[in-house]
């Protein structure tokens, strides 16, 4: 069981004692990875087609969400060949406000010159959709060439907001899960893989 969890190079057994179980291990997220960055090439590559070939470098800005999407992005960015650039974004948000009271805001600037950029925002996972609306919002305010979200994990069902994300990692059932960037109370994001809590650590 979890407690027991098999020493390797990884290993950090105090972190390792407060795992349930894995729900995806690190095989699949790093398949995965492969696979979303192979969509996001495509995409790049048709949204310059049109272009003179000294026009299509560099108009690629990818906006990690500050901080759950860190690991997922570090991986995601070596499997990328493109001229882009990064462009951090932190978020606030206050849970429990309704989604009319706008339970999100954006910590200090969007990045700038968004004007005629190709924008992916890259979040960890889409739960109620409420972090993704309000950013992709701000973000068209700035009149880039195109939008688009990805997000490594998505909880089905749950988004009331239409936010309809153009790369998935993993559709998840209903669980509050760590690791692979995602924290509780500001721990696990050094978990290689993406797991539950055990009840007591939580
Ligand atoms: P949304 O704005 O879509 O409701 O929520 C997205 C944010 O909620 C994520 O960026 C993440 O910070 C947090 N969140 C939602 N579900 C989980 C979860 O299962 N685990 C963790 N660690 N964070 C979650
Ligand atoms: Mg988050």
């Amino acid at each position: 069981m979890a407690g027991r969890a098999k020493a390797g190079p990884y290993a950090l057994p105090a972190m390792l004692r407060d795992i349930e179980r894995v729900l995806i291990d690190r095989e699949r997220i790093a398949a995965r990875v492969r696979e979303i960055a192979a969509a996001m090439s495509a995409d790049f590559a048709r949204d310059t087609a049109h272009l003179p070939e000294p026009e299509r470098d560099g108009r690629i800005v990818l906006m990690p969400v500050l901080t759950g999407s860190i690991v997922f992005v570090a991986d995601l960015i070596r499997h990328l060949p493109h001229k882009l650039s990064l462009g951090l974004v932190a978020v606030s948000s206050y849970p429990g406000k309704s989604v009319e009271s706008k339970g999100v805001s954006i910590r200090g600037e969007l990045p700038g010159d968004l004007e005629g950029k190709h924008v992916v925002i890259i979040d960890d996972i889409l739960d109620s959709g409420q972090t993704l609306d309000v950013l992709s919002r701000l973000v068209r305010e700035r009149r880039p060439a195109s939008v688009r979200l990805c997000v490594l994990l998505r909880k089905p069902g749950k988004a009331k907001l239409d936010v309809r994300p153009d790369y998935v990692g993993f559709d998840i059932p209903d669980e509050f899960v760590v690791g692979y960037g995602l924290d509780y109370d500001g721990f696990y994001r050094n978990h290689p893989e993406i797991v539950t809590l055990r009840p007591e650590a939580r």
